[in-house]
C-alpha cells in the first residue's frame, strides 16, 4: 500500500499531466489537500512531504486540528457548509473560505475578520446540479452577490467554487465544470476578475483542469478512503 507521501506524489503527477494535456502552464493549478476526518498525524505526514494548504469541512473538528498543528506553517481553507453561529471562528482561523453563498454570511465574516490578519479570501459556491443539491447559489444569483462584495472590505473575492453531481464519464464531468467556467466568464469584470476556479476532486480532477480549474480539492487520493 502507498503511504501519504507516495499518494501525494501520484496526485501531483496527475495534476502535472492534466496541465500538460490542457496546454496549461505547469504549476497553474494549486493543490488543496482535503483533510476532513483525518488526524493531525496524517496532516503532518502530508505537510512533511511539502503540502501546505489543507481544507476542512467541519468547524469543531478543524479548530482542534488547527490548534494541534500550530507549529506547522499550514494555510487553512474552510470548504464546508457555513452556519451563522460559526462565522466568527471561521473569520478568525482560516485564510480562505470556498463555500460562501449568502450576503448575510459575507457581512458577518467581513465584520468578524480580525484587523491584524490579511483579508479573508473567498470563493462563492455555485450550485450546478439544481434540485439535487441545496448548497450554493443558483447560477442566476451569482452576479448579484459578486456586485455586493464591494461592501465587504475585509473579504477578498477570488472566484467561484462548485461541487458537481458525481459523473463517471469524462465528457459529463467536463460539461459541469465548463458551466462554472462560463458563469465566471460571463460575470467577471476588471474589478472582480474571479480568477480562482475551485473545482475538481479525487475522481474528476483531470476534467476540472481541462476546463480551467485553478485549485483542486483532493481528499481520498491523498489520504485513502474515508471510513
Ligand atoms: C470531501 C470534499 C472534497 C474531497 O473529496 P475527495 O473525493 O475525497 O477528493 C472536496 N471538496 C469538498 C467540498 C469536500 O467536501
Amino acid at each position: 500500500m502507498l503511504d501519504i507521501a507516495q499518494r501525494l506524489a501520484v496526485v501531483r503527477e496527475r495534476i502535472r499531466r492534466a496541465e500538460l494535456v490542457a496546454g496549461r502552464r505547469p504549476g497553474s493549478v494549486t493543490l488543496l489537500a482535503v483533510s476532513k476526518t483525518r488526524t493531525p498525524e496524517e496532516i503532518r505526514s502530508a505537510a512533511a512531504a511539502g503540502q501546505l494548504r489543507f481544507g476542512e469541512n467541519y468547524l469543531q473538528e478543524a479548530l482542534a486540528k488547527i490548534e494541534a498543528l500550530r507549529d506547522a506553517s499550514i494555510e487553512w481553507h474552510f470548504i464546508g457548509r457555513i452556519q451563522s453561529n460559526k462565522t466568527r471562528a471561521i473569520a478568525e482561523h482560516f485564510a480562505w473560505v470556498h463555500s460562501l453563498s449568502s450576503s448575510r454570511h459575507a457581512q458577518r465574516l467581513d465584520a468578524q475578520r480580525p484587523g491584524e490578519l490579511p483579508r479573508l479570501k473567498v470563493c462563492l459556491q455555485v450550485n450546478l446540479s439544481g434540485e439535487a443539491s441545496k448548497e450554493g447559489l443558483e447560477p442566476t444569483q451569482v452576479a448579484d452577490l459578486v456586485a455586493q462584495m464591494v461592501n465587504f472590505p475585509r473579504l477578498e473575492l477570488c472566484g467561484l467554487m462548485a461541487i458537481p453531481a458525481p459523473e463517471k464519464e469524462l465528457a459529463g464531468q467536463r460539461e459541469a465544470f465548463a458551466r462554472l467556467r462560463r458563469i465566471r466568464d460571463r460575470i467577471a469584470t476588471p474589478g472582480a476578475p474571479l480568477s480562482t476556479l475551485s473545482m475538481g476532486m479525487s475522481d474528476d480532477l483531470e476534467a476540472a483542469i481541462a476546463e480551467g480549474s485553478t485549485l483542486v480539492r483532493i481528499g481520498t487520493a491523498i489520504f485513502g478512503p474515508r471510513s
